[in-house]
């Protein structure tokens, strides 16, 4: 009975211990995944509209302000200093409320543009 004990012993301690290491490796995958989730995307990691998109096309989107006709668009406005521009003056690719999960061009411009408030 001994040998036969300890045969059956150390098998249900290697199941219990696998089974902890499972349980544990699970709690701790889903704490880095709930992690990710919680943390806003950075402006750095996500792709950069594209003027063929439906919505860039249906809004006039482009990256470079200047090349619009100047009867679309007045001189001064461009994406950096648009109410919807997530960034700084200064960046050169922040997030815009109207393309979500991407970002748009500093000097860029739409026909959404909207002032920024002072402040
Ligand atoms: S809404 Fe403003 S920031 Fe967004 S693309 Fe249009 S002009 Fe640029």
């Amino acid at each position: 009975m001994g040998k036969q004990h300890n045969k059956r012993k150390g098998a249900l301690m290697s199941l219990l211990t696998r089974r902890r290491f499972v349980a544990s490796a699970g709690a701790a995958t889903a704490a880095v995944t709930a992690g990710f989730a919680s943390i806003p995307a950075r402006a750095a990691d996500l792709p950069r509209v594209s003027e063929d998109d439906p919505t860039a096309k249906a809004l006039n989107y482009v990256h470079d302000a200047r090349t619009v006709d100047a009867a679309k668009r007045f001189s001064d406005r461009y994406c950096y200093n648009c109410a919807l521009f997530a960034g700084t003056a200064d960046e050169e690719w922040a997030k815009c409320s109207v393309f979500p999960g991407k970002v748009v061009a500093g000097k860029g411009w739409c026909s959404v543009w909207a002032p920024r408030q002072p402040g």
